[in-house]
């Protein structure tokens, strides 16, 4: 694949953590003793994306622990990210499957067809019970980070609450598949979870960006002690965030799609009409003003999602 971003930040080491302290490999688990919720943070649900697990290694490592409810720390594509390479960077992804497109009822029961399925499935009983999941994602070539809130209206108005990082972009999840934050257990309101991609996969500043929407999300959660959050906590008032509610998705059905200029994410188009790609004999152009384009693929293929765009809610 060529031109990728270069890979800054080295994987880090996180084979102190494979026996867990439950039974599942590199799954950690901590009961306060005290009542409060179930947080659970979830990092390489995509295997090549290790800023979240860069962060969960130091709360094992810091021996960080939560002083009410359970907090679980979930290392989940451990397979994918085992073939992490950073001559490929971009083909450990995931083994079989997209992991976060396997988080369907029907798919979390019955037998596996491949490896995230199966891991899916082991972990599924302990997110089954979370009522805050933080799932830290990064993406391949965006470096401006967001929280995605799906169709939740409560996660929503928890990613505002968060404050960061920023922006918040709420969809209606994917044609090929069903992410964790979709599965129907956090669309009823009592139990949340949030998707936060933290920035460009390698980068460090996608680092910083994960610490600081973790840390800020256990102190939300009034989950661990502000003294030992204190090195991540980033320093608020934050601005406030932005939602951006998808509209329309792009799904490339040509070979001759291209965008008519490089795009950036969050980018914001200002007039209705603008066209904005050419997909063989049809032109693409914003629907609407002042029209946000939500990660654009710099590597367009045919049948898969060009870009999404989307409106910000005042
Ligand atoms: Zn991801």
């Amino acid at each position: 694949m060529k031109n990728l971003p270069p890979v800054c930040v080295p994987p880090p080491d996180i084979s102190p953590h494979q026996a867990g302290n439950g039974g599942i490999p590199y799954v950690w688990q901590f009961d306060s003793g005290h009542p409060g919720p179930h947080v659970a943070l979830v990092a390489l649900m995509h295997g090549n994306e290790y800023a979240g697990a860069i962060v969960l290694d130091q709360l094992l490592r810091c021996n960080i622990r939560p002083c009410r409810g359970r907090l679980s720390l979930i290392f989940a594509n451990v397979a994918a990210f085992g073939q992490f390479d950073p001559r490929y960077p971009a083909q450990s992804r995931y083994g079989e499957e997209d992991m976060n497109r396997v988080w369907a009822p029907e798919r979390l029961a019955g037998s596996a067809r491949t490896a995230e399925q199966a891991r899916a499935q082991t972990l599924w009983p302990i997110l089954a019970t979370a009522d805050r999941v933080l799932d830290l994602h990064s993406m391949l070539h965006d470096p401006i980070p967001l929280m995605l809130a799906g169709r939740s209206a409560a996660a929503a108005a928890l990613a505002r609450e968060l404050g960061l990082p920023g922006w918040i972009v709420a969809d209606q999840g994917h044609a090929d598949g069903t992410r964790l934050i979709d599965h129907p257990h956090f669309l009823k309101g009592e139990a949340v979870a949030l998707l936060a991609e933290c920035g460009q996969h390698w980068a460090a500043d996608t680092v910083a960006t994960a610490w600081a929407i973790t840390a800020r999300f256990l102190d939300m959660c009034g989950m661990v002690a502000k003294p030992a959050l204190a090195p991540w906590l980033p320093s608020g008032p934050y601005p406030p965030p932005r939602l951006v509610r998808v509209t329309e998705t792009i799904t490339v059905g040509s070979e001759q799609f291209r965008f008519v200029r490089e795009m950036n994410g969050m980018e914001i188009i200002p007039a209705a009409g603008t066209l904005i790609a050419q997909d063989g004999d049809r032109a693409i152009a914003t629907p609407h003003d002042d029209c946000v384009l939500i990660m654009p693929s710099r590597l367009p293929a045919i049948g898969h999602t060009a870009v999404r765009l989307g409106r910000i809610e005042k």
